[in-house]
């Protein structure tokens, strides 16, 4: 297949361009940089099956030749107001790349009769009233919140898919994304991982906001995209959930990285930054996912995917 990606240089987008071309396809990767780098895409420079576009796809999207796929995952992804790639800090780019952006890469796929896939994510579900959260949830989401131009501009796209699908029976879907981790994430995007990993390597104490009591469930990326992988090759047509449904409190979490490091200086509890927009319990079910791919599941345990993160970490900071 030749394959389509926004969001190429992104942490996603690059891991996905590498699968896509080992499982033997042709992939042209598209991004304009505001999150992603060049360095997430430089071991492709001499891939005769990769190609790249810079564009903005919040402009009208070309790409000369057939396509049989469009993987639309541009779209700022970090909830940080402190980081400058934070979406509070790209608000209308990152509604353009979810409204725009969706509409565009919808029109490559009609016009190419493509399988079409959405990134999507947990934030659908917002600050989530049923636990665990499963497709048919529709959400709690606040509309004018910090964190509503990411979650409404998502919200907006899976609705636009699938009016594309309905309407023009473009074949559709839909992966809703729970928090991923791994080598190639940036460093600097103030979210939890980036934040604890680099405290723990600079031997200071991690900084947990509120309680530490809320939850989430960390997926290992190639977890992630084996289910995306095997999402895109099915017939499925609506959301998905792929994510790790181990759920754990962010105070256990840090706690874990500061023993994989062997950081001593333990966690310092600060106010909680985002108020009511930091969801307090967050954890996917993947009934449906196991059902329609193919018994689809997490294998990397934290530990080791942490661990991998880690030593990604430390080559990037030079430690
Ligand atoms: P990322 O920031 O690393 O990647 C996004 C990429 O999109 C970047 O390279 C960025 O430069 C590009 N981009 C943004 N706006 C663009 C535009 N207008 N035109 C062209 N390129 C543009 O983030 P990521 O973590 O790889 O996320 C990828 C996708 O997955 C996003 O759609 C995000 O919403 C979704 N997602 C990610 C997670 C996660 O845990 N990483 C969770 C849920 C959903
Ligand atoms: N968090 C924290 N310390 C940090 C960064 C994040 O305690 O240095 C908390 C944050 O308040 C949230 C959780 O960790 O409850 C996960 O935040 P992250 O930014 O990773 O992403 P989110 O899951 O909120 O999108």
């Amino acid at each position: 297949m030749r394959i389509l990606i926004t969001g190429a240089a992104g942490f996603l987008g690059s891991h996905l361009s590498d699968r896509l071309l080992a499982e033997g396809h042709q992939v042209v990767g598209m991004d304009n940089f505001v999150t992603g780098k060049r360095e997430n895409l430089a071991h492709l420079s001499d891939n005769d099956n990769f190609s790249f576009i810079r564009h903005d796809v919040s402009n009208y999207i070309f790409v000369p030749g057939k396509l049989d796929a469009v993987m639309h995952f541009a779209s700022p992804a970090s909830p940080n107001a402190n980081s400058p790639i934070g979406y509070p800090n790209l608000p209308i780019q990152t509604m353009k790349a979810g409204a725009l952006g969706t509409h565009h890469s919808l029109g490559v796929a009609l016009a190419n009769q493509a399988r079409f896939m959405l990134a999507s994510t947990s934030e659908i579900y917002g600050d989530p009233l049923e636990h665990p959260q499963t497709e048919s949830y529709w959400g709690n989401v606040d509309p004018i919140g910090e964190r509503s131009v990411y979650d409404e501009a998502k919200r907006f796209a899976e609705a636009l898919t699938v009016a594309y699908h309905r309407f023009h029976n473009v074949n559709t879907c839909i992966v809703r994304i729970f928090n991923t981790y791994g080598p190639r994430m940036h460093i600097d995007d103030g979210r939890a991982v980036a934040n604890f990993i680099q405290q723990a390597l600079r031997g200071e104490p991690l900084t947990v906001y509120g309680d530490g009591l809320q939850t989430r469930s960390f997926c290992y990326v190639d977890d992630l995209i084996d289910g995306i992988y095997r999402l895109l090759m099915s017939d499925e047509h609506y959301p998905v959930n792929i994510g790790n449904p181990a759920e754990i409190t962010i105070k256990e979490f840090a706690e874990e990285i500061d023993k994989l490091v062997g950081n001593e200086a333990g966690l310092v509890f600060e106010e909680r930054q985002r108020g009511s927009g930091d969801p307090q319990r967050r954890q996917p079910d993947i009934s449906r996912a196991k059902e329609v791919l193919d018994d689809w599941g997490p294998n990397v345990s934290l530990q080791d995917g942490l661990a991998k993160t880690i030593e990604y970490f430390k080559q990037e900071l030079g430690t």
